[in-house]
């Protein structure tokens, strides 16, 4: 009793979003404090960790034989135990240097989100990890909920919300009533499928080789999916390799084509957003309409991806602020108000 009073005392709080593509760190009364890719470089033969994040994305696409840089969430999970620990130490080390005095020497107490439908054994995982890593106590909650209250939703009312979480590696589409899961599908359908179709766009339409990196850069500069004249219009220049000479090209790619090379995934997405719709419970559908649906994650941001979704479902979509930070957000507010920690589903 008197020991848990001490170290409540002297811990902090923090909400962690681990995604595929970004971790973000949020401080209860601080406010993001890290927010870097969920990259790690090692050495091949040694197993040695490199770099971690800024400097390990830096290295992608540009190492000799030797290194190697992954992305340890590819799938949405942890599959690497080892590096995904090292990865949290680094981020809860990070962390600490935020804090003084006698916070320098407490552990936190941490929320992390989890993709929706994570087996047993990788929670156990991912929570394994954050202890080893030096947090105190490690909760985890399902991303979907962490992502709606932190787009502001009210998740614990018997009313149904339906929030679509687009990240890199994963979309999670939910419909959440009472602080739980109704409805929910998680897809390999995200941010990074959109890059391999900008790759295959370029290499079948003119056989230029561009890295998935300059691919996500064309997308975040010209993605869209509405035809409007204006987006249509907008170039970015692809730099890379030409199949046939193996020298070095550069070509301008418009807006207008980038749209119809990421149209297969970008279907996909509202065909999987369709279908949790029609398994929604009947009761719920009136809040849904009324609601709308929400966006979050960073491959929400594509421009016109509101619009096409409402049009597409015939619901008002809003696309949630700040959307990238939305989990992490969740996640800390769950962990600072006790209304919301008490009747969420923590898993
Ligand atoms: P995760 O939760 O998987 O870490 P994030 O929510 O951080 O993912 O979103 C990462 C994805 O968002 C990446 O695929 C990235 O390319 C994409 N993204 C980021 N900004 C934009 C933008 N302005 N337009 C389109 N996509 C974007
Ligand atoms: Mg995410």
């Amino acid at each position: 009793m008197f020991l848990d009073y001490f170290f409540n005392k002297f811990s902090y709080d923090l909400g962690i979003d681990l995604g595929t593509s970004n971790t973000i760190v949020l401080a209860v009364g601080k406010g993001i404090i890290i927010n870097e890719p969920t990259v790690v470089a090692i050495n091949k033969k040694t197993k040695d960790i490199l770099a971690i994040g800024v400097d390990a994305k830096k290295m992608l696409g540009k190492t000799p034989d030797t290194i190697e840089v992954i992305r340890p969430l590819k799938a949405g999970v942890v599959s690497d135990f080892d590096i995904a620990h090292k990865m949290l130490s680094y981020f809860l080390n990070k962390s600490r240097k935020f804090y003084k005095g006698s916070f320098a020497f407490a552990k936190p107490r941490v929320l992390l989100g989890v993709p929706s439908g994570i087996t047993e054994v990788e929670r156990r995982a991912v929570s394994d990890a954050a202890k080893t890593a030096g947090a105190r106590t490690a909760f985890l909650v399902e991303e979907p909920i962490a992502s709606s209250v932190g787009a502001g939703l009210e998740v614990t009312k018997p009313f149904g919300i339906l929030i679509v979480d687009i990240g890199g590696g994963t979309t999670e589409i939910a419909v959440i009533s009472l602080g739980g899961i109704v409805v929910g599908k998680s897809i390999k359908n995200a941010g990074d499928q959109l890059d391999s179709a900008i790759v295959s766009f370029a290499r079948e339409e003119f056989n230029l080789v561009v890295g998935e990196k300059t691919a996500e850069e064309c997308k975040i500069a010209i993605g869209n999916v509405l035809p409007d004249a204006e987006s249509a219009k907008l170039t970015f220049s692809l730099r890379g390799r030409d199949v046939k000479t193996g020298l070095p090209k550069t070509l301008q790619v418009n807006g207008a084509e980038i749209k119809s090379a990421i149209s297969s995934p970008i279907n996909s997405l509202i065909v999987a957003i369709k279908d949790t719709i029609e398994d929604t419970p009947p009761e719920l559908i009136p809040d849904i309409i009324k609601q709308g649906i929400t966006l979050s994650g960073g491959g929400s941001l594509v421009k016109g991806l509101e619009v096409l979704i409402s049009k597409q479902t015939e619901i008002k979509v809003k696309l949630a602020d700040d959307p990238m930070s939305c989990v992490a957000k969740g996640c800390a507010k769950i962990l600072e108000t006790s209304e919301l920690f008490n009747s969420i589903k923590l898993l």
